[in-house]
């Protein structure tokens, strides 16, 4: 990568020298977060806008999926093993955190293989992982539940709210409402997808894909890449961050995914269900589907009064629009899951005070 001040210089002023309206989204909770930190925002010029999509996994996460676990957890003999956070992930009553105080056995993990452990150490329990997140985190899910399937170890299973990535780029490329000229893609999905979906989606759409990295030279490399293909009218799908994406993606945790999960429709916050964009047990781990074992209904997904995460997650509007930011919705008393995560966009408005 080159480091050079002199590069990074010209990249800005390619970058400043564009006068039309532009409008480019990021889709993955890291971006959002680097971009916002590097304060490249602020080195955009005033008609180009970065927008942040449906890239935080816990923000896109449908409210009926979050009252659902709320109540799986404060089922009798249930432990719920979870990344710190969803804990504060404010439900229609209640949160995880919450329902801890109230005597639910929550427990915080950093990897699914801890959720394993608790339950060799309980075997008189029923110890559920909570998993959520997208094509990066769901290979580690599986291989944890193929080591739970060879142990014969029955009393884990894993609620997957796990989603893909492509189906919710098609559902934001097809919207009219939201304005994308161009698409900043996510470094770390697209480690295991590769470039393949991208080429598809770019040439249907007409839209511009640059897979990006996360330095502030990454981001504004990619950026301007996404600029030279606007500028002549192109449309393709390309990886900027060449050092860590091959184009075919790693093609071991693509087949340690087919071997565990199968595609499902989901539900997801903003955009509604989605076809194929979840990923649920396959035939032969349906013991170990939390869905199935405890007979969880759907739930309603019954908007939080006053939140806007939906529309921040579409780039509809920015976190400012949202007349709670900052007011009655801060990182202390979060009202929705942007403002929750350390991926979500009103989380980082808020942190580095974007204006
Ligand atoms: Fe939801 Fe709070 Fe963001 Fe408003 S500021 S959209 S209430 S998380």
């Amino acid at each position: 990568m080159n480091n050079d001040k002199n590069y990074i210089d010209s990249l800005l002023r390619d970058i400043q020298s564009e006068t039309r309206d532009i409008a480019l989204m990021e889709v993955c909770g890291t971006h959002t977060m680097a971009i916002a930190k590097s304060g490249v925002r602020n080195l955009m010029p005033d008609n180009l806008k970065l927008l942040s999509g449906p890239g935080c996994p816990v923000c896109v996460t449908a409210q009926g999926d979050i009252d659902a676990v709320i109540d799986l957890a404060e089922r009798p003999g249930i432990i719920l093993v979870t990344f710190g956070d969803m804990m504060r992930v404010p439900g229609n009553n209640s949160s995880l955190q919450e329902a801890r105080s109230r005597g639910a056995d929550v427990r915080v993990a950093y990897s699914p293989l801890d959720a394993l452990a608790t339950a060799r150490q309980n075997p008189q329990r029923e110890v559920v992982f909570l998993g959520i997140g997208f094509e990066t985190t769901a290979p580690a899910v599986a291989i944890t539940t193929e080591q739970a399937r060879k142990e014969g170890l029955e009393n884990f299973s894993v609620f997957s709210l796990h989603k893909v990535v492509p189906p919710a780029l098609e559902v934001i490329f097809s919207d009219p409402d939201i304005r994308v000229d161009g698409l900043i893609c996510p470094g770390h999905v697209s480690i295991v997808i590769g470039l393949e979906p991208y080429l598809g989606l770019a040439e249907k759409y007409y839209q511009p894909c640059v897979i990006t990295g996360f330095e502030t030279r990454d981001i504004l490399e990619g950026i301007v890449m996404l600029l030279q293909q606007i500028r002549k009218g192109e449309a393709r799908a390309q990886i900027q961050y060449k050092r860590v994406v091959r184009p075919e993606g790693n093609l071991a945790a693509r087949e340690t995914l087919k071997r565990v999960f199968t595609t499902a429709g989901a539900r997801w916050r903003g955009l509604g269900f989605i076809e194929d964009s979840g990923l649920e047990f396959n035939h032969d781990y349906e013991k170990w589907d939390a869905r199935r074992k405890f007979s969880i209904p759907e739930y309603e997904d019954i908007p939080i009064k006053g939140c806007a995460c939906g529309q921040v997650l579409t780039g509809r509007i920015t976190p400012h629009d949202c007349p709670l930011f900052g007011k009655a919705c801060t990182p202390i008393n979060p009202v929705g899951p942007c403002m929750v995560s350390h991926e979500g966009a009103c989380a980082a408005y808020y942190r580095y005070r974007i204006a």
